[in-house]
């Protein structure tokens, strides 16, 4: 049985960038760059006042001066600064020939025409041309996830259309003979189908719509019929273990896929199978609601993060611990669904009541997975993977 970073090895080295297409500023909010994109100019394009107040030569000393202009944002001065004068200047706007500091308005005594100014303070209060970005300057990497302060620097480097790689085509497919739908009530022997909807949710989160979801019956025929078609990832829900009723693996590989792993030695989530077919991805997820999420964020966000063009996070936090004994220590490599938030300043975490991998209810409000293996942590510390930055109100 392989370890979780060998499976994670193997999903990165499997997984395959998809092509990149050219998009518009207003529909680029959550892909992911396919280009690195350059400054097309100086930034600021010329020196700049920081203040509204009042700008004089840059070895001039305290004392009087006469005012000879004003320069509003947006306007170009004409006139050149010269030795014993001052001009009324204003935030943004471009620095007059001669000009080499900026005092701020509070600092001036004026007097129609005459200011005068006492002691300097030591900033010019001036942005140099030049000092945010040079032309040609990299500003976003290849790679960069596009949210709001990104979009911004394309809007401001002028960048309306940019390349960025394609959206993932996600077919999801629950196997059952036991699974109705939500809205019905179950009969004996049936459970609601819980996992469409969670998988929903979570390729939600990741900016992808889930409309090619489909339920099956335990009959390897289903998965030949879903398996055709174009699409990137296939998820299958259920059927990863070894019972009579579970063909996952084996359908998969009559189906011409290469079966990388099928067992890992993760808790909740040991018969996950990780398959390909040419550029084509496919997991084969136990049924189990709690396994279903621990696997989705150990393993399956990697395949479609590294197929976005995207650096998978796998940072772990050693955050102080809650409620020790709800967790219960196994030699397999667990991820303990948990709850982070701030306590007196300190960001703690909370493991849930987790009793077994079918308790969906233990999920609710989960934004972290807590990782233990062996033995309980003694130090009152545990590794924990965010899932969400916790904030206020979580
Ligand atoms: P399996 O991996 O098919 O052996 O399923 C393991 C457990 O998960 C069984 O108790 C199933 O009834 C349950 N299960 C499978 N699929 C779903 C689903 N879509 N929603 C909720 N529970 C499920
Ligand atoms: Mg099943």
């Amino acid at each position: 049985m392989i370890s979780v970073e060998e499976a994670r090895r193997q999903i990165r080295e499997n997984s395959v960038v998809l092509e990149t297409v050219e998009c518009v500023l207003e529909e680029a909010w959550g892909r992911v760059l396919a280009e690195d994109v350059i400054s097309d100019a100086f930034y600021p394009s010329e020196d700049r006042s920081m203040m509204d107040g009042y700008v004089i030569g840059a070895e001039a000393e305290p004392g009087d001066f006469n005012l000879v202009g004003e320069i509003p944002a947006g306007a170009v001065p004409d006139q050149v600064l010269g030795a014993g004068e001052a001009m009324r200047i204003f935030t943004g706007a471009i620095l007059p020939e001669g000009g080499g500091r900026v005092i701020m308005q509070e600092e001036v005594k004026r007097d129609g025409d005459r200011i005068s100014i006492g002691e300097f303070a030591e900033n010019l209060f001036i942005r140099p041309q030049g000092s945010e970005a040079t032309p040609d300057q990299v500003v976003l990497e290849k790679g960069r996830l596009l949210g709001a302060t990104e979009l911004a620097i394309l809007a401001q480097v002028g960048r309306v259309r940019c390349k960025v790689v394609r959206p993932l085509v996600v077919r999801h497919l629950a196997t059952g003979n036991e699974l109705v739908p939500p809205d019905q009530k179950p009969g004996p022997g049936q459970i609601r189908d819980t996992n469409s909807t969670l998988l929903a949710g979570l390729l939600k989160s990741m900016g992808i719509d889930l409309s090619d979801s489909h339920h099956a019956l335990d009959d390897p025929q289903s998965l030949a019929e879903i398996a055709e078609g174009d699409w990137d990832i296939l998820l299958v829900s259920g059927g990863a273990s070894v019972g009579d009723y579970d063909f996952g693996a084996e359908a998969l590989k009559r189906l011409g896929f290469i079966i990388h792993f099928d067992r890992v030695n993760l808790r909740p989530g040991k018969p996950l199978t990780f398959a390909t077919r040419g550029k084509q991805v496919a997991f084969v997820i136990p049924g189990n609601p709690v396994s279903h999420f621990v696997c989705f964020q150990v393993a399956i966000r990697l395949a479609m993060e590294t197929m976005a063009g995207r650096e998978g996070g796998w940072d772990f936090l050693s955050l102080k611990l809650e409620n020790a004994a709800a967790l219960k220590p196994d030699p397999r490599d667990t991820f303990w669904p948990a709850r982070v938030s701030v306590k007196d300043g300190e960001w703690t975490i909370a493991p849930v009541r987790w009793s077994t991998s079918g308790d969906t209810f233990s999920l609710v409000g989960i934004n972290a997975l807590a990782r233990i293996n062996g033995n309980s942590p003694a130090d009152g510390r545990v590794q924990a993977l965010l899932l969400d930055l916790p904030v206020s109100g979580l």
